[in-house]
């Protein structure tokens, strides 16, 4: 009977894995051939300062909008991107993108604001790497203090020692890092500490769960304490509402970032949104 059982839930597992490595396969093709189509672009989505409630900054985010208008996840797409190696071209063009939209800010009078750029695993182990961002850098005339890279904590887990010496050659570059979906892991505060971050980013998990139950908060809080005790900045991610806010705010948290603000937009758009609601505090 066990024998069955295996054979039976090995037939099960090739066939789906086949489905599964088709889908991304179709789907890697597709991905380059909107590449260079350009029907990838980036939106821009305000990250506040808490206490005035003013925007300091943005984070890039990728989007994929295919032709008979249908968006496709980030989430779904960058790990194929990943997967076929696609992310080095596309992680650079994100980059280059970011750091002119910085430029064309600060050109519009918006200098003291920031930009962060996602940066997956696989472009930050890619031996080019520092040569790509300084190139970016200087290429654009984006000023490194006013550009972040976000990490992900899952990331910042393996190959502590590869990490360590990396993030210290980064930052020789001026550019500031965050730890992004942090709490989702498992950093210790010792590890925590040889890290050359500037930032902690708190899961929208955490977040979400603030209004919850008595306990919600008791994540995000320790983060912020976290930040508190390691001279980090720390910022909130996806907040919706404005107890929320109000929560975050009372626990110390001096940044936030969410629907309750802004959704990402594109660079017109957010032009537009920081000459108006911006000027006047938002939320
Ligand atoms: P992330 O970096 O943690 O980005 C935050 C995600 O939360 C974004 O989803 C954002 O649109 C969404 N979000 C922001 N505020 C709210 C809110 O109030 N409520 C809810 N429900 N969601 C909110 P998005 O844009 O779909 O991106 C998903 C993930 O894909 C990102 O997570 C990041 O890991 C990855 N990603 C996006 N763009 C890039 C990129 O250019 N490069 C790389 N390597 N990864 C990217
Ligand atoms: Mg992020
Ligand atoms: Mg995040
Ligand atoms: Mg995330």
């Amino acid at each position: 009977r066990a024998k069955s059982q295996q054979r039976a839930g090995h037939f099960y597992f090739s066939r789906s894995m086949g489905v599964e490595i088709r889908e991304r396969v179709r789907m890697m093709h597709a991905l380059r051939t909107a590449f260079g189509q350009n029907q990838l672009f980036v939106v821009y989505q305000p990250q506040i300062d808490l206490f005035s409630r003013r925007p300091v900054g943005a984070e890039a985010l990728l989007r994929w909008q295919t032709p008979d208008g249908k968006f496709i996840s980030p989430d779904r797409f960058i790990p194929i991107a990943e997967y076929s190696g696609l992310i080095i071209e596309l992680g650079e063009w994100v980059m280059r993108t970011a750091c002119r939209e910085l430029v064309a800010l600060r050109a519009a009078g918006h200098e003291d604001f920031t930009m962060s750029i996602n940066v997956s695993q696989v472009q930050f182990r890619h031996p080019h790497f520092l040569d790509m961002l300084r190139r970016a850098l200087s290429d654009t005339g984006a000023p490194p203090e006013y550009v972040e890279l976000e990490i992900t904590e899952s990331m910042a887990m393996e190959e502590p020692d590869l990490l360590i010496k990396m993030l210290a050659q980064i930052k020789q570059t001026g550019v500031t890092i965050a730890i992004d979906d942090f709490g989702t892991g498992f950093s210790s505060l010792s590890y925590l500490q040889r890290l050359q971050i500037d930032r902690l980013k708190i899961d929208r998990a955490f977040v979400t769960e603030i209004t919850g139950s008595a306990r919600g908060s008791s994540i995000a809080e320790m983060v912020i304490q976290l930040g508190r005790n390691l001279g980090l900045a720390v910022i909130a991610e996806g907040v919706e509402d404005e107890r929320q806010a109000q929560i975050l705010h009372t626990l110390g948290c001096p940044l936030a970032q969410g629907f309750l603000f802004a959704r990402p937009m594109t660079n017109q758009a957010l032009l537009g949104w920081l000459g108006n609601d911006a000027l006047a505090g938002v939320a």
